[in-house]
């Protein structure tokens, strides 16, 4: 068992070196002790047993949790995290997911911003979790004091400890909240309407691009898309250029200009008055309406 896991590692080592000759990858990096720390394992090797796993060389390991599908393991990464180990198990089932019916759900359409994190066109918002401003100081804090530290001493490898803990805790506020708004919009949609983010564009406003980062935007409608695509929804993206903010969602109006500071959409054409992120919400519902009738 051993000398196969061993086997692995040199196969891996093999293909990325010819990965590199073919000039497809960059030369294979020596993994280093101030790098993230993981390493995958040949499948094969791997036994798993209720809430233990055997890995070659190491032996059996609690787990936190149990394997939560049944099937053939295609593939095991083993990484550390604010100086935790964890094991990412692939399984394959065998079984493709079933489509969900949807019939007698509604369209919806889902403005994500920085003020909240998705506002849905029935009005409904979900924050941005408050917990992370509180982590993102004490993070701030930690980061200097490591900046101060001889770079990888004892006392640097110590304080960067500390400091992936912290990013660890964010991400885990972050993922918790991002996974229980995508899985209660996907459990009441039959067609998504979301936008395209012109990130880039959006990074050049300095103001803008901290908060944008922060929040994970990305991140958020990247996770939307995976659960709406497991459950067969359609997704509709607006196109790059959609202005779902300066739309009028009653009479189609399309305002020249819309400063971020406005928070109400007034409607100099119809006269009707809404919420900013409601209306943005609105268009992008019905954009995917007409584009699944079509
Ligand atoms: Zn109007």
């Amino acid at each position: 068992m051993d000398q196969r896991a061993a086997l692995f590692g040199i196969k891996n080592l093999g293909d990325a070196i010819s990965r590199w000759k073919s000039g497809q990858n960059r030369r294979p990096k020596k993994k280093r002790r101030k790098n993230r720390q993981a390493y995958s394992t040949d499948p094969n090797t791997v036994k798993v047993i209720w809430k233990r796993i055997k890995l070659p060389k190491i032996g059996w390991v609690r787990m936190y949790q149990k394997l939560r599908h049944k099937g053939e393991i295609t593939k095991v990464t083993i990484s550390r995290t604010a100086h935790r180990w964890f094991v990412s198990i692939t399984v394959d089932t065998g079984t493709p997911n079933a489509p969900r019916d949807t019939r007698g759900l509604p369209a919806i359409g889902i403005d994500v911003g920085i003020n909240s994190l998705a506002t849905l066109d029935t009005g409904k918002q979900y924050d941005n979790p408050r917990p992370l401003k509180k982590y993102e100081k004490k993070l701030r804090r930690e980061q200097r004091k490591l900046s101060k530290k001889e770079y990888l001493s004892n006392n640097w490898f110590k304080q960067k400890r500390k400091v992936e803990r912290i990013h660890y805790k964010i991400a885990c506020i972050r993922n918790d909240a991002h996974h229980k708004a995508t899985t209660e919009i996907v459990d009441m949609a039959s067609v998504i309407g979301i936008e395209t983010l012109k990130i880039t564009n959006m990074l050049k406003n300095k103001n803008l691009a901290k908060a944008l980062s922060d929040s994970a935007l990305g991140g958020f409608l990247a996770l939307l898309k995976s659960k709406a695509e497991v459950l067969g929804i359609p997704i509709v993206e607006a196109p790059q250029f959609y202005a779902s903010s300066k739309t009028c969602s009653h009479c189609g109006h399309k305002k020249k200009e819309l400063l971020l500071s406005e928070r109400t959409y007034n409607c100099r054409e119809c006269g009707s008055s809404i919420d900013r992120d409601v209306n943005a919400a609105i268009n992008l519902k019905t954009l995917a309406v007409g584009q699944t009738e079509r």
